[in-house]
């Protein structure tokens, strides 16, 4: 079966949402597990889509929200300020570094990534370079899905059908450092593709060039792609010496997901805009956030405001599931959780790795951790395309109660690749849990591919 299709399903003919396979009718949730209408229990190894940082059922985000519900559930942010969103506001900025303390409320990831990519144009605008439009991004990468987040994302199939519409972006290669076959060290190669956005910048023209998009740990395109050290001080000082604005994609690696609370806090990054979403609310509202520097925002705001608004921005129940979630992770210390479990997880894979020898180059920060699928691990041959592996992992772990996140690189080299990425509150227990239910599946997709 084709991965992109809509199917007719019989519970829900009507509801037309992208899925390849019947699922099953999700019935209720807590903590780290989900339960469908027939009691059958699955392990959420993915945190949904990467976003249920303090797990399922928690009692003081619902809480929270519900008060507020009570008291106000919309006021329009066009005509009324609201505590909630102002506290969020203020409670991001004491988290965020760099002097990012002027935020701005949207509904999610494609929607913050949006509202980036228009800001860092009406800065220029504002500031008399007009001239600067071309927004930078990597391939393969995700940013959203939306016409002006796939401009900058770099990914063979979204492209290839909507190039026509939104304006594709230049992009440069992602830091795949570990599938290089040279004398180079890992810092020397992280050297070498941050030059290659300078090429970039150079033949585009710098005058052209507006701002550099990425993800500190790159998510769903590259599986937890962590890049060397040298990679960021080297960005940096490009993007500063074109006076190139640098943009954060924070949408998955926020919110204390990598054992800091944003990905980009493990190397002291200094970019001038931050997009958050996913973990800000945890699942519980639709949510999301652009963070910048008054020298971002400043000019825009003086030349009449920032050209954006939608009208659930800053919407105060999703603003309170908000202050209630940065609550609960400071409550349970969960940053430093997903760090220390993170640890923890990475061994287990390790040891997996070992065990099934198709599975190489664990990598991530925290509990944002990713593996590859190769069928020759040494020279990182990628497995068959047609074998689908990566979605026959996936199917194969859900039949056996557990949730993961799977894809297959679409850009740059192919591969398939996997991600374990449980929500924050998960115990050492809850690791052995999904390891044992992991190498059950590995077991299983090798007898079935023959690998
Ligand atoms: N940016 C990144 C890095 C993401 O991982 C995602 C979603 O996975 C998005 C943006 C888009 O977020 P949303 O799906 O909430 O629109």
């Amino acid at each position: 079966m084709s991965a992109v299709q809509s199917i007719k399903i019989g519970s829900r003919p009507n509801l037309f949402h992208f899925t390849r396979r019947s699922q099953p009718m999700v019935d209720r949730a807590d903590g780290i597990y989900l339960w469908d209408k027939s009691g059958r229990r699955y392990i959420d190894g993915s945190s949904g889509a990467v976003n249920v940082n303090v797990g399922h059922g928690n009692r003081n985000v619902i809480d929270a929200m519900k008060r507020q519900l009570d008291r106000v559930s919309f006021a329009y942010i066009f005509q009324f300020e609201n505590e909630q969103a102002v506290t969020l506001a203020r409670e991001l900025a004491d988290r965020l570094p760099n002097g990012l303390d002027r935020i701005y409320f949207v509904s999610g990831g494609s929607e913050a990534v949006e509202a980036c990519l228009k800001l860092a144009r009406q800065w220029a605008v504002a500031t008399g370079q007009d001239k600067r439009w071309k927004i930078i991004g990597r391939m393969p990468s995700y940013h959203g899905i939306t016409l002006g987040t796939l401009a900058v994302t770099g990914d063979d199939v979204l492209t290839k059908t909507f190039d026509p519409i939104g304006r594709p972006m230049p992009l440069v290669p992602a830091p795949f450092v570990h599938r290089n076959r040279d004398n180079l060290s890992v810092d020397e190669r992280g050297i070498r593709y941050a030059n290659m956005l300078e090429e970039k910048i150079l033949e585009q023209g710098p005058e052209s060039v507006l701002a550099f998009i990425m993800e500190p740990i790159g998510g769903a395109a590259t599986a937890a792609l962590v890049p060397p050290d040298s990679y960021f001080a080297r960005i940096r000082e490009i993007c500063d010496r074109y006076g190139i604005l640098l943009i954060h994609d924070e949408v998955m690696t926020g919110i204390g997901r990598t054992g800091k609370f944003l990905g980009g806090d493990h190397w002291s990054c200094r970019p001038d805009i931050v997009a958050l979403s996913k973990g800000l609310s945890s699942g519980y509202a639709p949510l999301g956030a652009l963070a910048a520097t008054e020298r971002i925002v400043g000019p825009v705001v003086a030349a009449g405001g920032f050209l954006h608004g939608h009208t659930y921005g800053g919407n105060p129940v999703a603003c309170a599931a908000g202050v209630a979630v940065l609550g609960e992770v400071d409550r349970l210390g969960l940053v430093e959780n997903s760090a220390v479990m993170g640890e923890v997880l990475r061994g287990e894979l390790e040891a997996l790795s070992g065990r099934f020898p198709f599975v190489a180059d664990v990598r991530g920060k925290g509990l944002f951790m990713g593996a590859e699928l190769y069928a020759d691990p040494l020279a990182r041959t990628p497995l068959p395309q047609n074998l689908n592996a990566n979605l026959r992992l996936i199917d194969l772990a859900f039949e056996r109660g557990l949730i993961i996140y799977s894809r297959r690189v679409r850009g740059g080299p192919v591969s398939d690749n996997f991600m374990v990425c449980p929500p924050l509150i998960t115990t050492r227990e809850q690791i052995g849990e999904i390891i044992a239910v992991l190498g059950d599946t590995l077991e299983a997709l090798a007898a079935e591919l023959d690998l």
